[in-house]
């Protein structure tokens, strides 16, 4: 992936804070990053188990730093190790401890918050220089549609020689927490060159591309899709210091974007600020996202009634796709040449063999899987069956000729099972989002003497959307509500419980409807938008939301 973007001279790599950063820039201060790394890991190196590549934490906010940075580490031989800006110290140092990092790179104002973490772990601290840029050109619109598809054909080509990448470490990456302790999952070179060239081929990028990026440093779906795919080929990325559902629709009215990344909240916040709008401001919206080459969902299962929502307002469906931090993206809807199911996660992205086992747990094996659970032997060991394939903890199913994988939820916690069936909770909240008083659900399979388990919704109320438009305040006060914990126990039902059993009845079988209903102020959420069930189970159960 670095040789690659050598290639890409004179191109803008990254536009961050109204400036522009072509390749040449950021390779040339990768250069002076490494030339200092290298030095540092040298002094480091005498207590590190020999074998094992040094392990580079990187603290640095979106922008040009990032990718300099990361060329610089692995140019000196090391190991990225994404640190969350948004962490507080003691989740840093654990990163930081787990990995063993032998140095931390971060800009000089953050000096006093990774100082002491570097110190606690014996680490090195290295400054990062900021970079300055120059004004950024407007986007050249994709050009020609045939001259972007040649492009898309060389860009995938270039890329197809997997078996050529190295098998030395490249990224750490922690898992998201959701359902317990996260776990350092290490790729290598290897690893991600089958990732990024998978997607690459299938989601056709192509150097005239330019994303825009909303979404953290420290999981695949920033790191790899939507920061390394575009570096591979020599498309730009334009970094938002933080989403927001005003400033994504400023971005794309501006015509200058022409691939766009989110989990599905980030959508449903894009709707939101759409129905808020006058009719002309949103006939200009529709035209806006009508304007994007590929719009993609992913990290949770993206509700249908968004995915119907987003065709009624761009003309296509968000491509979503599935993946995890352990095997980047395994599954994907297609980008053009066959139709895209909602509902669906659609079928195996080149490279990668799915399969389900007995009891429904999907399975993947490929070049695109980690190598292993960093410092996790025995993890590593159970993640995997006798025939080399990853035990993803995700239940699927398969239907439709040809086949597309329906993700039913994760084995632990999102299949319930009740009365002698067993129930996807990913189905049922599907269902009960169509419901126009409801904005966010999350089903629950709530222990029970007689039925096992009995299917509880948590519900949140839509809020009533206000009469004039909110603008960028109004929005972002509501993405915060949302994002933060339901505070206190319960809130008022704006409809009654008949009237849902009733909706579901529509669109459920009967066992599949909920028995219990709860209405609270938002679902708490983590910084992917993911629900821990597990959490909100212990919560739910003390009565305390
Ligand atoms: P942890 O492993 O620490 O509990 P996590 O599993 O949430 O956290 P990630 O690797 O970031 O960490 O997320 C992968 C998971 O996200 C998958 O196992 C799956 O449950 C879910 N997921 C990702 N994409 C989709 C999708 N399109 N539909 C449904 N679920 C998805
Ligand atoms: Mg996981």
């Amino acid at each position: 992936l670095l040789a690659r973007a050598s290639k890409n001279v004179g191109r803008t790599a990254v536009i961050s804070n109204k400036q522009a950063f072509s390749y040449d820039q950021l390779l040339h201060a990768a250069e002076a990053i490494r030339a200092d790394l290298a030095k540092k890991l040298v002094t480091a190196k005498s207590g590190a188990a020999p074998s094992a590549p040094p392990r580079v934490g990187l603290y640095a906010a979106p922008g040009p730093e990032y990718l300099a940075a990361t060329w610089a580490v692995w140019q000196a031989g090391g190991i990225v190790v994404p640190l969350a800006t948004s962490h507080p110290p003691p989740e840093l140092s654990y990163v930081c401890g787990d990995a063993g990092v032998a140095a931390i790179l971060a800009p000089p104002d953050q000096e006093s918050r990774l100082g002491p973490i570097a110190h606690e772990h014996g680490s090195s601290l290295q400054l990062l220089p900021p970079l300055v840029g120059t004004a950024p050109q407007p986007h050249a619109a994709a050009g020609a549609a045939d001259a972007g598809e040649a492009a898309a054909d060389a860009a995938a080509a270039a890329l197809s020689d997997v078996a050529g990448s190295s098998k030395e470490g490249a990224l750490i990456i922690y898992t998201s927490g959701t359902t317990g302790k996260p776990k350092g999952v290490l790729h290598t070179h290897r690893s991600l060159h089958a990732q990024v060239s998978a997607l690459v081929s299938s989601w056709r990028w192509r150097p005239s591309d330019r994303l825009l990026h909303g979404l953290p440093l420290h999981h695949i779906h920033g790191i790899v899709n939507a920061l390394y795919c575009p570096a591979a080929v020599g498309a730009a990325v334009d970094f938002m210091p933080k989403f927001s559902p005003s400033a994504v629709w400023a971005r794309l009215e501006s015509g200058d974007v022409s691939v766009f990344m989110g989990v599905p909240t980030m959508y449903s916040y894009l709707l939101s600020h759409y129905d808020s709008q006058t009719p002309e401001r949103q006939a200009a919206l529709r035209q806006a996202a009508a304007g994007l080459r590929l719009t993609v969902s992913g990290s949770s299962a993206c509700p249908v009634p968004i995915m119907n929502r987003w065709k009624e307002l761009s003309g296509s469906y968000l491509l979503e796709r599935y993946g995890m931090t352990e095997i980047g993206m395994a599954l994907s809807n297609p980008y053009q040449g066959a139709e895209r199911r909602p509902g669906t996660v659609g079928r195996p992205l080149p490279g990668v063999e799915a399969a389900l086992a007995a009891d429904g747990q999907l399975l993947v094996r490929g070049d695109n899987v980690f190598d292993q659970y960093w410092g996790r032997p025995g993890a590593t060991a159970e993640a995997f069956d006798d025939n080399g394939f990853f035990l993803t903890g995700d239940t699927a199913s398969t239907s439709g000729s040809p086949p597309y994988f329906t993700i039913e939820g994760r084995t632990s916690v999102d299949i319930i099972k009740s009365a002698g069936y067993k129930i996807s909770a990913l189905q049922i909240e599907s269902a009960v989002l169509e419901h126009p008083a409801v904005a966010e659900v999350a089903v629950l399979g709530v222990p029970d003497e007689a039925l096992g388990e009995v299917i509880t919704a948590l519900v949140a109320a839509r809020q009533p959307e206000p009469a004039a438009a909110p603008g960028a305040a109004g929005a972002a006060a509501a993405a915060a509500g949302a994002a933060g914990a339901g505070s206190g126990a319960g809130a008022a039902a704006p409809v009654s419980e008949e009237e849902l059993v009733r909706h579901c009845r529509e669109r459920l079988a009967p066992y599949q409807v909920p028995k219990r209903w709860h209405w609270i102020a938002s679902l708490p959420r983590n910084a992917m938008g993911k629900v821990n069930k597990k959490e909100l189970l212990k919560l739910y159960s003390a009565g305390q939301i």
